[in-house]
Protein backbone atom coordinates (compact mmCIF):
# COMPACT_ATOMS: atom_id res chain seq x y z
CA UNK A 1 0.00 0.00 0.00
CA UNK A 2 1.38 3.55 -1.35
CA UNK A 3 1.79 6.57 1.66
CA UNK A 4 -0.99 8.40 -0.02
CA UNK A 5 -3.04 5.65 0.25
CA UNK A 6 -2.75 5.20 3.65
CA UNK A 7 -2.68 8.94 4.81
CA UNK A 8 -6.42 8.87 2.71
CA UNK A 9 -7.76 6.34 4.91
CA UNK A 10 -6.37 7.36 8.10
CA UNK A 11 -8.10 10.62 6.79
CA UNK A 12 -11.28 8.45 6.14
CA UNK A 13 -11.16 7.01 9.37
CA UNK A 14 -10.15 10.25 11.33
CA UNK A 15 -13.61 12.02 9.48
CA UNK A 16 -15.59 8.67 10.20
CA UNK A 17 -14.89 8.36 13.82
CA UNK A 18 -16.19 12.09 14.10
CA UNK A 19 -19.05 12.43 11.31
CA UNK A 20 -22.36 10.82 12.76
CA UNK A 21 -24.07 11.31 9.44
CA UNK A 22 -21.29 9.06 7.09
CA UNK A 23 -20.68 11.57 5.11
CA UNK A 24 -18.60 10.69 2.17
CA UNK A 25 -15.85 12.22 1.78
CA UNK A 26 -14.11 10.43 -1.28
CA UNK A 27 -15.86 9.14 -4.28
CA UNK A 28 -16.11 5.32 -4.40
CA UNK A 29 -16.14 5.69 -8.24
CA UNK A 30 -12.55 7.70 -8.85
CA UNK A 31 -11.65 8.57 -5.58
CA UNK A 32 -12.02 12.22 -6.10
CA UNK A 33 -13.74 14.74 -3.63
CA UNK A 34 -17.11 14.60 -2.54
CA UNK A 35 -18.81 18.02 -2.51
CA UNK A 36 -22.00 19.12 -0.43
CA UNK A 37 -25.07 19.78 -2.77
CA UNK A 38 -27.60 19.98 0.46
CA UNK A 39 -30.40 17.81 1.93
CA UNK A 40 -27.48 14.83 2.12
CA UNK A 41 -26.35 14.41 -1.12
CA UNK A 42 -22.90 14.92 -2.24
CA UNK A 43 -21.22 14.98 -5.81
CA UNK A 44 -17.73 14.11 -6.52
CA UNK A 45 -16.29 17.25 -8.07
CA UNK A 46 -14.08 15.09 -10.65
CA UNK A 47 -16.96 12.73 -11.74
CA UNK A 48 -20.30 13.91 -10.98
CA UNK A 49 -20.90 10.32 -9.02
CA UNK A 50 -23.80 11.03 -6.20
CA UNK A 51 -23.72 9.65 -3.21
CA UNK A 52 -25.62 10.19 -0.08
CA UNK A 53 -25.20 10.78 3.97
CA UNK A 54 -27.55 8.71 6.43
CA UNK A 55 -29.75 11.83 6.29
CA UNK A 56 -29.75 11.80 2.52
CA UNK A 57 -30.74 7.90 2.47
CA UNK A 58 -32.99 7.96 4.91
CA UNK A 59 -34.56 11.48 3.51
CA UNK A 60 -34.69 9.81 0.40
CA UNK A 61 -36.29 6.36 1.02
CA UNK A 62 -39.19 8.46 3.08
CA UNK A 63 -39.65 10.49 0.32
CA UNK A 64 -40.60 7.45 -1.62
CA UNK A 65 -42.13 5.08 1.33
CA UNK A 66 -44.08 7.59 3.64
CA UNK A 67 -45.60 4.66 5.50
CA UNK A 68 -42.47 3.63 6.89
CA UNK A 69 -41.10 2.50 10.25
CA UNK A 70 -37.44 3.08 11.99
CA UNK A 71 -37.09 -0.28 11.43
CA UNK A 72 -38.03 -0.62 7.90
CA UNK A 73 -35.87 2.68 6.73
CA UNK A 74 -33.10 0.92 8.97
CA UNK A 75 -33.49 -1.94 7.06
CA UNK A 76 -33.89 -0.64 3.59
CA UNK A 77 -30.44 2.28 4.33
CA UNK A 78 -27.93 0.57 6.16
CA UNK A 79 -28.72 3.38 8.22
CA UNK A 80 -28.59 2.42 11.90
CA UNK A 81 -31.69 2.87 14.17
CA UNK A 82 -29.85 5.12 16.17
CA UNK A 83 -28.67 7.53 13.89
CA UNK A 84 -32.29 7.45 12.33
CA UNK A 85 -33.56 8.72 16.32
CA UNK A 86 -30.71 11.17 16.29
CA UNK A 87 -31.85 12.88 13.37
CA UNK A 88 -35.50 12.70 14.62
CA UNK A 89 -34.69 14.32 17.89
CA UNK A 90 -32.37 17.20 16.00
CA UNK A 91 -35.17 17.47 13.90
CA UNK A 92 -33.49 17.05 11.24
CA UNK A 93 -36.01 14.64 9.57
CA UNK A 94 -39.65 15.98 8.94
CA UNK A 95 -42.28 13.18 9.76
CA UNK A 96 -45.64 13.52 7.55
CA UNK A 97 -48.57 13.78 9.76
CA UNK A 98 -50.48 10.64 8.24
CA UNK A 99 -46.97 8.69 8.16
CA UNK A 100 -46.54 5.34 10.67
CA UNK A 101 -42.99 6.41 11.03
CA UNK A 102 -42.90 6.08 14.86
CA UNK A 103 -40.17 5.68 17.51
CA UNK A 104 -40.54 3.97 20.13
CA UNK A 105 -40.90 4.77 23.98
CA UNK A 106 -37.80 3.67 26.00
CA UNK A 107 -39.80 2.67 28.91
CA UNK A 108 -43.36 1.18 27.04
CA UNK A 109 -42.71 0.59 24.15
CA UNK A 110 -45.56 2.68 22.71
CA UNK A 111 -45.41 4.34 19.10
CA UNK A 112 -43.68 8.11 19.52
CA UNK A 113 -43.11 10.36 16.68
CA UNK A 114 -40.07 12.47 18.87
CA UNK A 115 -37.68 12.67 21.64
CA UNK A 116 -37.09 9.53 24.24
CA UNK A 117 -40.75 8.59 25.96
CA UNK A 118 -44.51 8.62 25.63
CA UNK A 119 -46.77 11.46 26.90
CA UNK A 120 -47.81 9.08 29.72
CA UNK A 121 -44.24 7.94 30.58
CA UNK A 122 -42.53 11.07 30.04
CA UNK A 123 -45.40 12.17 32.75
CA UNK A 124 -44.92 9.35 35.22
CA UNK A 125 -41.37 9.98 34.82
CA UNK A 126 -41.57 13.29 36.03
CA UNK A 127 -44.20 12.32 38.66
CA UNK A 128 -41.72 10.41 39.67
CA UNK A 129 -38.73 12.29 40.23
CA UNK A 130 -41.21 14.78 41.82
CA UNK A 131 -42.77 11.82 44.48
CA UNK A 132 -38.86 11.26 45.73
CA UNK A 133 -37.98 15.26 46.23
CA UNK A 134 -41.53 15.12 48.16
CA UNK A 135 -40.36 12.14 50.36
CA UNK A 136 -36.64 13.56 50.77
CA UNK A 137 -38.55 16.56 51.79
CA UNK A 138 -40.34 15.58 54.19
CA UNK A 139 -38.03 13.18 55.72
CA UNK A 140 -35.56 16.50 56.04
CA UNK A 141 -37.72 18.78 56.85
CA UNK A 142 -39.25 19.23 60.28
CA UNK A 143 -43.14 19.23 60.41
CA UNK A 144 -44.68 22.46 60.86
CA UNK A 145 -47.14 23.02 58.72
CA UNK A 146 -46.16 27.20 58.47
CA UNK A 147 -42.62 26.42 57.49
CA UNK A 148 -43.77 23.50 54.89
CA UNK A 149 -46.20 26.59 53.60
CA UNK A 150 -43.45 29.39 53.02
CA UNK A 151 -41.49 26.72 51.09
CA UNK A 152 -44.20 25.65 48.71
CA UNK A 153 -42.97 28.45 46.32
CA UNK A 154 -39.52 27.54 46.31
CA UNK A 155 -39.96 24.07 46.22
CA UNK A 156 -42.47 24.13 43.08
CA UNK A 157 -39.81 26.48 41.38
CA UNK A 158 -37.32 23.40 42.21
CA UNK A 159 -39.75 20.77 40.60
CA UNK A 160 -40.05 22.67 37.38
CA UNK A 161 -36.56 22.10 37.14
CA UNK A 162 -36.58 18.46 36.02
ZN1 LIG B 1 -15.72 10.33 -8.79
ZN1 LIG C 1 -44.23 5.04 27.25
Amino acid sequence: MSSKEEKIRMLKKEFQETNTYNRPTYCQECGGVMVFKGVGEYQCEKCGFLAYDDYGKARNYLEKHTGATTAQVSEATGVSQRSIREMLKEARLEIAANSNFFLQCEICGANIRMGRYCPKCETAYHRNLEEQARVRNEKMAGFSTERRKAEEGSKRFKREEF
